[in-house]
């Protein structure tokens, strides 16, 4: 039987082993709930809960009482969204955001725009490029909240961060940066950078899925954000309902394993930059979106040209590979991100994302190596537009 080969760990990444070992007695040996401090069984849990809030504070070094548990970035997204919009209506009904943030951003900003928010979308180069000058210029007095991701989950393309920060500092504005591709896959510090409000998924990392954090920085004026669910007091008020206990422990041991080995991000950098440097020599018509800007280390979103990305996987049933976002993958649409890099539907729907993590192996990426190439060449063989390029009819 032909082994099954995991490429597509910006959609989710499998569970480490060691994650599952450490969260697992939390569903059966350690149940107790969190707030139920009157028995053992609930103080145990208390504490595995403020364990879990400290690891994760010192990884991304900031306080504890700046993590929010929830069920994840999406979740985040629409609390931050939501709450930023409902809480800072005396400012302003202004929000920016990019063209090729996620569609958990996007969606919710359309919601908005129906309650009366005015949405400056920024637009982004053919790398996925934002220009600092035009955001300068873009955020005005009634702007409440800058929404600019870290790492696109399509190109892997990084946003400057730190540059965006500042500039929202000092134009006392407030900074919300999806880093649900980057926590994980690179270090953030959240001392040396003054990111207001910050989401994650653990299952991005080697956790598990349906579980995140929401930060949100303690300031001398404190940041409002309301509320996306009312319950019965948990997470300070902030977020009701019972804290998925077994979850949050496995996203703490996930998210420390993963800064404790350095993110594995030279490992993945290796093999994701050699099956780019291959697969582009062994494929003619072949390249690298985002190639030219500071990208993740894991993402290669490949073009084959004058192909459909879903036929070359539909010939490769073993592999898990990406047509444009794993997230939006249930539409046939052509990836929203892809379009606003400027790039033609023909060529969007070229797109085939390959994205790596720390469980992938050399000999998998040969693989890969091996078979597409060979898949490519078939299907331009039988492709009539192939040939009338071969022909130099059409480019
Ligand atoms: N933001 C980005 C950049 C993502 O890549 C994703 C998922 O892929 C999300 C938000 C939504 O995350 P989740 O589905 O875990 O809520």
């Amino acid at each position: 039987m032909q082994k099954y080969i995991y490429l597509d760990n910006n959609s989710t990444t499998a569970v480490r082993h060691e994650v599952w070992e450490t969260m697992s007695p939390y569903f059966q040996e350690y149940y107790g709930n969190p707030a139920s401090l009157q028995h053992a069984l609930g103080r145990q849990a208390a504490a595995a809960l403020l364990q879990a809030r400290t690891d994760i504070a010192a990884v991304l070094h900031c306080q504890k009482q700046e993590i929010f548990f929830n069920s994840g970035a999406t979740e985040s997204i629409n609390t931050v969204l939501k709450g930023v919009f409902q809480r800072y209506a005396l400012k302003g009904k202004h929000i920016i955001v990019s063209t090729t943030e996620h569609k958990a951003v996007l969606n919710c900003c359309e919601e908005l725009q129906k309650l009366g928010a005015e949405i400056s979308y920024l637009p982004v180069d053919e790398q996925g490029a934002i220009s600092l000058s035009l955001l300068a210029a873009t955020i005005r007095k009634d702007t409440i909240l800058v929404c600019l991701m870290a790492a696109n989950n399509e190109t892997g393309a990084l946003h400057p961060i730190q540059e965006i920060a500042a500039l929202c500092q000092a134009k006392d504005c407030l900074y919300f940066c999806d880093a649900t591709q980057y926590i994980g896959k690179l270090p953030l510090f959240l001392e040396h950078i003054p990111i207001d409000i910050l989401c994650l998924s653990a299952h991005k990392f080697h956790g598990p899925k349906g579980v995140g954090i929401l930060y949100i920085r303690r300031k001398s004026k404190p940041i409002q954000v309301h509320p996306l669910l009312h319950g019965g007091g948990q997470e300070l008020n902030f977020r009701g309902g019972t804290q998925n206990l077994p979850l949050i422990v496995g996203m703490a041991k996930a998210l420390t394993l993963a800064a404790e080995e350095g993110y594995n991000s030279t490992y993945i950098r290796e093999l994701r930059d050699y099956f780019e440097q291959e697969i582009c020599a062994r494929i003619p018509a072949s390249h690298i979106i985002s190639q030219d800007v500071p990208r993740l280390p894991n993402t290669s979103m490949l073009v084959v040209e004058h192909l459909l990305a879903t036929e070359i996987m539909s010939q490769l049933p073993h592999i898990a590979l990406a047509a444009g976002s794993a997230c939006s993958s249930a539409s046939r649409a052509p990836s929203h991100v892809l379009l606003a890099q400027g790039m033609t539907i023909e060529k969007a729907k070229a797109s085939l994302r390959v994205s790596f993590s720390m469980l992938n192996t050399a000999d998998e990426v040969a693989t890969l190596l091996a078979l597409l190439p060979n898949v490519v060449e078939r299907l331009r063989a039988q492709s009539p537009i192939w040939q009338l390029v071969q022909a130099g009819i059409i480019r």
